[in-house]
């Protein structure tokens, strides 16, 4: 899934802030935004999907951050838990897209993501077939309308370039992957 596609996940839980504290939405959602894309920044490194992909130990910190919140309610401590738990989510969902490799829609590549844990990969269940499918736009589109309807800004106007962004990389993201694979990298 693309790191947008994870950072709109991100910004339908922090809706949940909304009815019970409207006034820390906005620190919600920017720290779930936040911790949504952060775990893909290991897509820069060596290991893609291992390095900053956590499924089990980001709840951890969820466990950690989250009573502190709600005990010391700040922009800070709201943005943290939120930063923690869409960081949590990303790490799990990413089960349930693609593989890894240049051309994922190959489905040559049982890499879903790394269970430090269980010390082995968790296979993909490809219900978003790969990172930068249609299917992965739909979906980032549809998760994107609670930060487009419900915020204001930033939070609107982040979300709309995130939409944009993933639109331009479902276009690339075929002859990217190709040339990729074409010149092995
Ligand atoms: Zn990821």
């Amino acid at each position: 899934m693309m790191a947008t596609t994870h950072a709109a996940m991100g910004v339908c839980l922090a809706t949940l802030v909304l009815p019970v504290a409207p006034e820390f939405a906005v620190p919600a959602a920017l720290g779930a935004i936040a911790g949504g894309v952060f775990p893909d920044l290991d897509v820069a490194v060596v290991a893609h999907r291992r390095t900053l992909h956590f499924p089990e130990h980001y709840w951890l910190a969820v466990l950690a951050v989250l009573p502190v919140a709600v005990v010391w309610p700040a922009p800070e401590t709201v943005a943290a838990a939120f930063f923690a738990l869409s960081a949590a989510v990303h790490s799990v969902s990413d089960a349930f897209g693609g593989g890894l490799g240049a051309r994922p829609w190959d489905n040559d590549d049982q890499r879903g993501v790394y269970s430090h844990h269980r010390g082995e990969w968790i296979p993909p269940r490809r219900w978003i077939p790969y990172d930068g499918s249609p299917r992965d736009l739909a979906a980032a589109a549809t998760l994107s309308l609670p930060g487009l309807l419900l915020f204001g800004s930033p939070v609107r106007e982040l979300t709309a370039a995130m939409v944009a962004l993933s639109a331009v990389y479902v276009l690339v993201r075929k002859p990217l992957g190709n040339f990729a694979a074409r010149h092995d990298l």
